[in-house]
């Protein structure tokens, strides 16, 4: 069958071509216009559709930076199926942070709302992040058989390239419809009928995902699905989704280098390109995986050689909150597991429920290779 030219936003793309453009996804009331940008990498032969989706979450951007990197060094002409990438998802999330020096926030500032629970967004009687969400998935997710979504440690943390598969719990027909009821979002209850087997097959290909991702730990969740966040509305879609985070701090560093390793390697393991995935001398999958928060506010002062990647026991002291004026010592920050620092604090300052780290629990391995 001969590739055609696809339409989309206000642009169109050639087989073998890259085409960049917008969603046009509404006007402000000043009549500034809303749109979000997309990158089409249109290869010349036939092969999957991939979704690369980062910044729900404006002060997460570290996801674009991996996908723009990446982007440059596939070539569509020699590419097979078709990438979609939306790396700037929630554009008003990054650009209006509080201050100019800030990194972002978590919501759309325009209402409030969190893109991560909107899926598959609304156009009638919904608010803006919802139609927006509704743009991006009629235009891009609709049309794929994959996602991969990218969030990163945040302002405050820096993080490994991390992968967090969820995957379809056995009971996955009742509990999505139990989570349906938060008013925005999740009206579409799915296009695909939740049989065992659909469970079985979607969960083996994400498993599959997760491990070529190829990050040294994957956290393997099962529990109830959400289909108001983009990876559960693609589960109940049939859309294979891979939740990843990588990077953070707003700063280039080794991580960015390892997350376009990484996602090159989700090409190579669904043969949109040549080779085979990178994968490091030792992979763990694990059940639990701490997000470990601040009990009090002050400023963080890490313990020396609490590096991303370091193995720690139970107890180890990671850092201290401190007065900021009397050196009192408010919180000593020890990590509650024996495990794997996957992502840590690196911003001083520090209110209460800031990120402490990531702590892969080391003794809940389900799965391993090296
Ligand atoms: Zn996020």
């Amino acid at each position: 069958m001969t590739r055609t030219s696809i339409t989309i936003g206000n642009f169109t793309v050639e087989p073998g071509q890259r085409g960049l453009g917008y969603l046009h996804a509404g006007m402000l009331a000043g009549r500034t216009e809303v749109r979000i940008p997309v990158q089409v990498l249109h290869g010349a032969a036939d092969g999957p559709n991939l979704c690369l989706e980062s910044t729900l979450h404006g002060w997460e951007p570290m996801g674009a930076e991996i996908i723009r990197r990446a982007m440059l060094q596939v070539d569509p002409a020699r590419l097979r199926g078709t990438v979609y990438c939306l790396p700037i998802a929630n554009p008003f999330s990054i650009e209006f942070g509080g201050t100019v020096e800030s990194s972002g926030q978590r919501v759309n500032p325009a209402d409030l709302l969190d893109m991560n629970r909107v899926w598959p967004g609304k156009l009638e009687n919904a608010w803006l992040t919802e139609q927006m969400a509704h743009v991006m998935w009629q235009e891009v997710l609709s049309r794929c058989q994959y996602l991969v979504d990218y969030h990163d440690g945040t302002g405050a943390c820096d993080e490994l390239p991390v992968a967090f598969p969820h995957a379809l719990p056995a009971d996955a027909h009742s509990s999505v419809q139990a989570t349906l009821a938060d008013g925005v979002g999740g009206a579409d209850t799915g296009r695909v009928e939740i049989t065992p087997e659909y469970i079985a097959s979607m969960n083996e290909q994400i498993r599959a995902m997760a491990i070529a991702f190829g990050s040294s730990v994957i956290w393997w969740r099962d529990g109830p699905v959400n289909p108001a966040m983009i990876s559960g509305q693609c589960l109940i879609q049939g859309i294979v989704p891979l939740v990843v985070e990588a990077g953070g701090g707003g700063i280039i560093d080794e991580t960015i280098d390892q997350g376009v390793v990484c996602t090159l390697n989700i090409l190579k393991h669904l043969g949109m390109i040549e080779g085979q995935p990178e994968l490091p001398p030792r992979q763990l999958m694990v059940k639990n995986y701490v997000v470990y928060r601040s009990r009090t506010g002050g400023f963080y002062l890490q313990e020396p050689g609490v590096k991303l990647g370091l193995e720690v026991t139970t107890g180890q002291l990671l850092g201290r909150v401190i007065d900021p004026v009397t050196s009192e010592v408010q919180e000593e920050c020890r990590s509650p597991v024996n495990g794997i620092i996957i992502s840590r604090r690196i911003r001083m300052p520090l209110n209460p429920g800031g990120y402490i780290a990531h702590i892969a629990d080391s003794d809940s391995v389900i799965w391993q290779r090296g």
